[in-house]
Protein backbone atom coordinates (compact mmCIF):
# COMPACT_ATOMS: atom_id res chain seq x y z
CA UNK A 1 0.00 0.00 0.00
CA UNK A 2 2.53 2.40 1.05
CA UNK A 3 4.57 1.36 -2.37
CA UNK A 4 1.51 2.39 -4.28
CA UNK A 5 0.78 5.77 -3.10
CA UNK A 6 4.78 6.39 -3.26
CA UNK A 7 4.31 5.76 -6.97
CA UNK A 8 0.95 7.51 -7.40
CA UNK A 9 2.37 10.74 -5.51
CA UNK A 10 5.99 10.34 -7.55
CA UNK A 11 7.60 10.15 -4.21
CA UNK A 12 11.42 9.77 -4.41
CA UNK A 13 13.02 6.86 -2.84
CA UNK A 14 16.51 7.11 -2.13
CA UNK A 15 18.11 4.46 -4.72
CA UNK A 16 19.95 1.67 -3.34
CA UNK A 17 21.09 -1.31 -5.30
CA UNK A 18 19.27 -3.80 -3.79
CA UNK A 19 16.21 -2.37 -4.78
CA UNK A 20 14.49 -2.81 -1.95
CA UNK A 21 12.74 -0.53 1.12
CA UNK A 22 12.00 -0.26 4.69
CA UNK A 23 8.17 0.76 5.03
CA UNK A 24 10.14 3.31 7.02
CA UNK A 25 11.93 5.02 3.88
CA UNK A 26 8.84 4.46 1.64
CA UNK A 27 6.92 6.55 4.69
CA UNK A 28 9.80 9.06 4.66
CA UNK A 29 9.53 9.73 0.74
CA UNK A 30 6.07 9.44 1.03
CA UNK A 31 6.02 12.66 3.81
CA UNK A 32 8.36 14.35 2.26
CA UNK A 33 6.70 14.65 -1.21
CA UNK A 34 3.92 15.81 0.65
CA UNK A 35 5.23 18.13 2.92
CA UNK A 36 6.37 19.64 -0.65
CA UNK A 37 3.57 19.39 -2.72
CA UNK A 38 0.81 20.63 0.07
CA UNK A 39 2.78 22.04 2.61
CA UNK A 40 4.18 21.12 6.55
CA UNK A 41 0.69 22.61 8.07
CA UNK A 42 -1.53 20.42 5.87
CA UNK A 43 -3.37 17.87 8.56
CA UNK A 44 -2.19 15.06 6.60
CA UNK A 45 1.30 16.01 7.28
CA UNK A 46 0.51 16.53 10.42
CA UNK A 47 -0.94 12.75 10.99
CA UNK A 48 1.98 11.20 9.23
CA UNK A 49 4.42 13.50 11.34
CA UNK A 50 2.72 12.10 14.71
CA UNK A 51 3.03 8.47 12.91
CA UNK A 52 6.96 8.84 12.75
CA UNK A 53 8.59 7.92 16.02
CA UNK A 54 6.14 4.46 16.38
CA UNK A 55 6.61 3.69 12.94
CA UNK A 56 10.18 3.45 12.42
CA UNK A 57 10.06 1.75 15.66
CA UNK A 58 8.24 -0.81 14.33
CA UNK A 59 9.77 -0.72 10.72
CA UNK A 60 13.23 -0.94 12.13
CA UNK A 61 12.74 -4.18 14.65
CA UNK A 62 9.65 -5.80 12.50
CA UNK A 63 12.13 -8.47 10.91
CA UNK A 64 14.20 -8.67 14.36
CA UNK A 65 12.80 -11.33 16.07
CA UNK A 66 14.35 -10.53 19.56
CA UNK A 67 12.36 -7.21 19.67
CA UNK A 68 9.24 -8.27 20.54
CA UNK A 69 5.79 -5.70 20.04
CA UNK A 70 3.23 -6.40 21.89
CA UNK A 71 -0.10 -7.31 19.71
CA UNK A 72 -1.86 -3.75 21.01
CA UNK A 73 1.26 -2.06 19.62
CA UNK A 74 1.34 -3.52 16.92
CA UNK A 75 -2.75 -3.36 16.65
CA UNK A 76 -2.06 0.79 17.65
CA UNK A 77 0.47 1.32 14.74
CA UNK A 78 -1.94 -0.71 12.32
CA UNK A 79 -4.69 1.34 12.98
CA UNK A 80 -2.90 4.82 12.68
CA UNK A 81 -1.57 3.51 9.60
CA UNK A 82 -5.14 2.83 8.26
CA UNK A 83 -6.79 6.44 9.59
CA UNK A 84 -3.71 7.96 7.66
CA UNK A 85 -4.28 5.92 4.20
CA UNK A 86 -8.01 6.18 4.46
CA UNK A 87 -7.18 9.96 3.57
CA UNK A 88 -6.02 9.31 0.13
CA UNK A 89 -8.63 6.80 -0.69
CA UNK A 90 -11.79 7.96 -2.27
CA UNK A 91 -15.12 5.83 -1.02
CA UNK A 92 -16.72 7.16 -3.77
CA UNK A 93 -14.78 5.56 -6.86
CA UNK A 94 -12.70 3.08 -4.73
CA UNK A 95 -9.38 4.34 -5.79
CA UNK A 96 -6.22 6.30 -4.36
CA UNK A 97 -5.77 10.06 -5.10
CA UNK A 98 -3.05 10.13 -7.96
CA UNK A 99 -0.37 13.00 -8.48
CA UNK A 100 -0.83 15.07 -11.91
CA UNK A 101 0.58 18.02 -13.32
CA UNK A 102 -1.23 19.28 -16.26
CA UNK A 103 -0.39 22.42 -18.03
CA UNK A 104 2.16 23.39 -15.25
CA UNK A 105 -1.35 22.89 -12.30
CA UNK A 106 -0.25 20.11 -9.70
CA UNK A 107 -3.22 18.31 -8.29
CA UNK A 108 -3.64 15.53 -5.79
CA UNK A 109 -7.17 13.49 -6.82
CA UNK A 110 -8.90 11.08 -7.04
CA UNK A 111 -10.22 9.59 -10.47
CA UNK A 112 -13.65 10.73 -9.88
CA UNK A 113 -12.34 14.18 -8.51
CA UNK A 114 -14.58 13.85 -5.25
CA UNK A 115 -11.80 13.38 -2.90
CA UNK A 116 -9.16 16.47 -3.30
CA UNK A 117 -5.64 17.00 -1.69
CA UNK A 118 -4.58 19.57 -3.92
ZN1 LIG B 1 -13.20 9.39 -6.17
Amino acid sequence: MLQELCERLQAEVKYNRRNEFTLYELYQALRARLKKKIGSDHFIVKLLNGFDTGFRNFSDHYKDTSTTFSSQEILDILNKWLEIENKFYCPECNRFVIYQKINGVETILCPCGKLKIK
